[in-house]
């Protein structure tokens, strides 16, 4: 994909840090990080988000993420971190080009997960059955 960034760090088109690659997946630090050491890990070959890319790439990222974190954590002095994808402009996703946030964390860094809010009575087993029958 010619327009596509993470296409142009693959091609060497852009510069960045990169922190691991092979054959398959590309990791470096993202431009404006959550944390100092948050990483961003791509597929290779371009697929516009996670549904896109096939299994074997997405497991193939998994197992780089285990390798990935505790280098991250080690560097950082982070004691957890999150996973994050967005997937979908709705969701903010603005690059779309399959990509995971590893972001390393700590308990007093500010960051706050999104608001939970209960469901009115009775929607949560009508939304669970809805998602069941389309499984
Ligand atoms: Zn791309």
């Amino acid at each position: 994909m010619s327009d596509c960034l993470f296409c142009k760090i693959i091609a060497g088109e852009i510069p960045y840090d990169k922190i691991y690659e092979d054959e398959k997946v590309l990791a470096f630090l993202d431009i404006s990080p959550i944390n100092p050491g948050h990483v961003l890990l791509i597929p290779k070959e371009h697929f516009d988000n996670t549904l896109e890319t096939p299994d074997e790439i997405l497991a193939y990222m998994t197992k780089i993420v285990k390798k990935i974190v505790p280098a991250i954590i080690k560097a950082t002095g982070a004691d957890a971190w999150n996973l994050g994808v967005n997937n979908g402009s709705g969701a903010g996703q603005i690059i779309f080009h399959t990509h995971w946030h590893i972001i390393p964390r700590l308990a007093d860094d500010g960051l706050k997960h999104w608001p939970g809010k209960p469901y009115p009575k009775g929607e949560n087993k009508i939304i669970a059955e809805k998602i069941k029958q389309n499984l």
